[in-house]
């Protein structure tokens, strides 16, 4: 039998993942990894925190050392976009007027950053954050006693007005909401990340939404918002979130509600190709519900799973979810996920900015966050996927190990 082509389109951290799972997990036929951006697959994180702030240079970021690829046999086709995945036909169109059929292919496609559709949103000097580029040209900018419009609250928001910060730069940041980080941490950590930010200078103006930006020259220097409040500043970052990007599976019939639907082996409804990422919208045993996720350890965990799913070795995909974030000298680090919840307990205090928080949902751990307490928070993993009633007097006790205490419910459990 002729050996077998696998496809992985989308070059980043879950494709480039999958890709070099199937090569080190015994696959030997032919990998074709596409990508539309120039880069051999890399890593984004740096890029609102120590890459922005020029402390670390490209290399560091990359997810394998440049002549890996080619050593391992993997075909890496970068600045050629897949146009179209023709499952049916198990073959995958490309822009560059070329195709590549698979017996098997895997959608690793991620996300696009959100457009500012209001007048101005085009204007010079208005940037949004998701590339090595995008992240160069925001440091261009980011000179001490420059001031900076951040348009978003949420992680990438948060995470570029503390890096601009520590470069000196002016920060007023613009969020319809009423707190930072406020849907995924809730009121009383989102409280904390406020005092956080306000103590290294930021201005938050909460409630206000953004109607326009003005600038000359085609350059930006104002933005207003719909209640008449006006910020001039020399640039604007813009981070109000992502989209998954489905274009090259439009007309596959999957499910493409909110990204691609999977099952909880990352299967689309097509036998032979499976997606992963923050572009997959995945079932999730655990959480007993469809979920798509954006974090860097989602997509690598998952670019490992899709691998061995692909190669028939994998089972369901059920990690509880695992990211962090960097703000300042601050570490959140979070595990699961909890969209809501009827009490937040706490260990630790919110006021000394080191605590833990446990998201409690009828009795069970849904979601845990620690404020450099990242120890703690990765002891807790098992508390999360043990789905099982816990003593809120336990959680919020110093002396009871996280650990022992996840292991003790699973033993009650068995
Ligand atoms: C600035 C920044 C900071 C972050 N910080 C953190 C953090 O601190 N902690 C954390 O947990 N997560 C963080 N994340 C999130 C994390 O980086 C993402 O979850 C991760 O990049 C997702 O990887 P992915 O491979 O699924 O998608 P992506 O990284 O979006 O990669 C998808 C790739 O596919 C390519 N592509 C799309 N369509 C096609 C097509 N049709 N043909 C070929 N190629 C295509 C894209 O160009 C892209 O290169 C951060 C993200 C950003 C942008």
């Amino acid at each position: 039998m002729s050996k077998q082509t696998f496809v992985v389109v989308g070059a980043n951290s879950a494709g480039g993942t999958a890709a070099a799972t199937l090569r080190t997990e015994g696959f030997d036929g032919r990998i074709v990894l596409i990508g539309t951006e120039p880069h051999l697959p890399y890593e984004r994180p740096p890029l609102s925190k120590e890459y922005l702030r020029g402390e670390t240079p490209r290399e560091r970021a990359f997810l394998r050392p440049a002549g890996w690829w080619e050593e391992n046999g993997v075909e890496v086709l970068l600045s050629t976009t897949a146009t179209r995945v023709d499952a049916e036909a198990h073959v995958v169109h490309l822009d560059a007027a070329d195709e590549v059929s698979f017996h098997k292919a895997l959608i690793a496609t991620g996300g696009r950053n959100r457009k500012l559709s209001v007048p101005g949103a085009e204007l010079e000097g208005v940037h949004s954050l998701r590339t090595f580029e995008d992240a160069d040209a925001i440091r261009e900018e980011a000179r001490a006693g420059r001031r900076a419009v951040v348009i978003g609250s949420g992680f990438i928001g948060c995470e570029v007005s503390a890096s601009l910060r520590q470069l000196g730069v002016e920060i007023d940041v613009v969020d319809p909401g009423k707190a930072p980080l406020l849907r995924v941490l809730g009121p009383e950590i989102a409280a904390v990340y406020d005092g956080i930010h306000r103590d290294h200078g930021v201005r938050f103006h909460f409630g206000e939404v953004v109607s326009g930006l003005q600038g000359s020259n085609g350059r930006v220097e104002a933005i207003q918002t719909q209640s008449g409040l006006e910020l001039g500043c020399d640039f604007v970052v813009v981070g109000v979130g992502i989209q998954p990007v489905t274009e090259a599976v439009e007309d596959s019939g999957f499910d493409l509600t909110n990204g691609v639907g999977v099952d909880a082996r990352l299967r689309t409804s097509h036998p032979d190709v499976y997606a992963a990422g923050d572009v997959a919208n995945h079932d999730h045993p655990l959480f007993g519900r469809r979920m798509r996720v954006e974090h860097w350890d989602n997509a690598l965990r998952m670019g490992v799973a899709a691998a061995r799913s692909m190669l028939g070795t994998g089972g369901s995909f059920e990690h509880p979810h695992w990211f962090w974030s960097d703000q300042y000298d601050t570490n959140l680090q979070y595990v699961g996920f909890a969209t809501e919840w009827d009490e937040l307990v706490i260990r630790g205090s919110l006021a000394d900015r080191r605590f833990v928080a446990f998201y409690v949902k009828d009795g069970l751990v849904r979601g845990v966050a620690g404020m450099d307490r990242g120890r703690d928070v990765r002891r807790s993993m098992g508390l999360v996927s043990a789905a099982r009633p816990v003593d809120p007097v336990a959680l919020r006790d110093e002396d009871v190990d996280l650990k022992h205490l996840a292991a003790s419910l699973t033993a009650t459990a068995g």
